[in-house]
């Protein structure tokens, strides 16, 4: 029986396999990052069209 687990969120892993659990969260502050861009440009979008 195999005994690797992932010492971050302890999942149980095959022999070699790396837990995506910390990839994901760095995914999930991109996203993150990314909508608040994408948010921003809105606003902007929004301040043109309601000055001119
Ligand atoms: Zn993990």
């Amino acid at each position: 029986m195999y005994d690797y687990k992932c010492n971050k969120c302890g999942a149980y892993l095959d022999p070699g396999e790396h837990c995506d659990c910390q990839s994901k969260k760095e995914e999930l502050e991109e996203l993150r990052y990314m909508e608040a861009e994408e948010h921003e440009d809105e606003w902007e979008e929004r301040y043109v069209r309601s000055v001119s």
